[in-house]
């Protein structure tokens, strides 16, 4: 039958994407149905066009201090916000339109529409109700369209979207959310950055470093809560003398709007109450799972605390229903999603699999300076029971970072001290987020300290640093 596949994937994010393209590797006839922009978020409005702008604002800061480099600038730089904007969204759009590429390639039928699963097998594609963020793409060519389709097997990959605070709902003008930050028409003069996780941290770097006042206004005791904290006071210490101002364990009560400006109402960590002015507010409080209007209730696939509840392999609540990625739960990133999506197509294969495994995942923020880290944080290691071996290095004392001019970074590796079995590493530091999947192909070795102490590690890089912090956790570092 011409409408009925083996799989049928909703959302061509890079879960739903990736999870097509393998499922269509493993000889299943696939679709995808997607009601925006081939590619998600993550290509076209997260993890993507960010770099692109976090990438200007490197740039700047390198030619701002060419002086440090031995080098002349003559005249004056600045940054052009049209200009920055106009080259993170083709970097977007350049990735929108690969995936095109890719469902071609694979030969998997893409369906333009909103769908809804009407029972497990039958899906209807209508009209997207969303009103897609501008600058929006045109549907590409050769697509399906609207219409009744049945599939074997129907995967959710629907993701997410922000998270609103009640008082302070993002207006497009004075307070936004991730899509407007990513899009701004200038760069404001003052900027109030509400929450600190990788987001809100990216963004409040990427303002700060492009000229603007940034205030981080963080509900939790301390920024980007899910890292080890002694990683994170050291990028708090950071941000800090880049200018940026910081708030922990502070709560915005009240959000007023001016002409151009908002003024919030806060509650610091010691009761006292403040305003703080800025011309823009960005709410970066999370997401939430796209799960509304998909006919779950009355399937009955069950959720919890906003997505779709899940087990290590995709499997939903209701036979022949699945779900990966950022509406299957946290960590929301496109690494897990993807990951999620190609274990899931290869259990419905019969393959072997490992189910997911969270605690391997990484996590990196692209904030200057840059944050990476996978496995336990000290804190957590100690509540599971575990007698610690803990190792820092600092890139002070590595030959690289000091002729690269990034001197300051910290590399931490937790090990069980009975086993000598790798926990966690945590990273702050330049390019960090290049170096962590080393541990992370550690982590899935479960290698110890003995394996990682005897491998050579090329000099002069940066990935010394992860070395020496393997050797100072034995008793061993060189170079400190
Ligand atoms: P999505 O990418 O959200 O894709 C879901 C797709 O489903 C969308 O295209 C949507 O239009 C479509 N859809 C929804 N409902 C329907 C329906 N009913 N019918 C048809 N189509 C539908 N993650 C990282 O790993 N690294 C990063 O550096 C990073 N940076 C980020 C920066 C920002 C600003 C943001 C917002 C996110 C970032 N993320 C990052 C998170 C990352 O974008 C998400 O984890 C990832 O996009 C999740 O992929 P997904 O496929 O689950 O969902």
């Amino acid at each position: 039958m011409a409408n009925s596949y083996d799989i049928m994937v909703i959302g061509a994010g890079p879960g739903g994407y990736v999870t097509a393209i393998r499922a269509a590797q493993l000889g299943f006839k696939t679709a995808i149905v997607e009601r925006e922009h081939l590619g998600g978020i993550c290509l076209n409005w997260g993890c993507i066009p960010t770099k692109a702008l976090l990438r200007s604002a490197e740039v700047y800061h390198y030619a701002t201090h060419a002086k440090d480099y031995g080098l002349v600038l003559e005249g004056s730089i600045r940054p052009d916000p049209a200009g920055v904007v106009t080259r993170s969204r083709s970097v977007a759009k350049q990735l929108n339109t690969g995936v095109g590429f890719l469902m071609k390639k694979n030969k998997i039928d893409v369906i333009w529409g909103e769908a809804t699963l009407d029972a497990p097998g039958k899906v209807t594609v209508g009209k997207s109700r969303k009103v897609p963020m501008e600058p929006a793409l045109p549907a590409p060519k050769g697509v399906l369209g609207e219409g009744s389709y049945e599939a074997k097997h129907i995967i959710i990959a629907t993701g997410a979207r922000p998270r609103l605070l009640p008082g302070i709902e993002p207006d497009g003008k004075l307070i936004w959310t991730y899509f407007e930050a990513m899009v701004p028409p200038s760069i404001p003069k003052s900027m109030l950055v509400v929450g600190s996780g990788a987001i809100g941290i990216e963004f409040a770097s990427f303002y700060r470093d492009m000229g603007a006042e940034v205030t981080v206004v963080e509900l939790l005791p301390q920024i980007l809560p899910v890292e080890d904290a002694e990683i994170a006071a050291h990028a708090r210490k950071r941000f800090e003398k880049a200018g940026m101002k910081i708030l922990t364990g502070a709560k915005v009560t009240k959000v007023e709007k001016g002409a151009n400006a908002v003024t919030a109402h806060i509650e610091d960590a010691k009761g006292a109450q403040l305003t703080i002015t800025a011309e823009r507010l960005i709410s970066a409080v999370g997401v939430v799972g796209n799960i509304e209007n998909l006919g779950l209730e009355k399937l009955g696939v069950k959720t919890d605390r906003g997505c779709i509840a899940i087990d290590g392999l995709g499997r939903t609540s209701v036979g022949g229903i699945y779900a990966i990625g950022d509406v299957a739960g946290p960590p929301m990133l496109a690494h897990k999603a993807e990951h999620e999506g190609v274990i899931c197509v290869e259990a419905i294969k019969g393959l072997e699999v490992h189910p997911m495994d969270k605690l391997k995942i990484p996590g990196c923020t692209y904030c200057q300076p840059q944050i990476a880290s996978v496995g336990l944080t000290e804190a957590k290691a100690k509540e599971e029971g575990f007698e610690l071996k803990v190792g820092r290095f600092p890139f002070i004392g590595n030959g690289k970072a000091i002729a690269l001019g990034e001197p300051e970074g910290l590399v931490k590796t937790i090990f069980d001290a009975k086993t000598g079995k790798l926990l966690g590493a945590h990273m702050v530091g330049a390019e960090v987020t290049e170096l962590i999947q080393g541990f992370v192909i550690a982590m899935n070795l479960e290698t110890t300290e003995e394996e990682l102490i005897h491998s050579v590690f090329p000099h002069p890089t940066l990935s010394e640093t992860m070395h020496e912090s393997v050797l100072d956790a034995f008793g061993r570092v060189i170079h400190t």
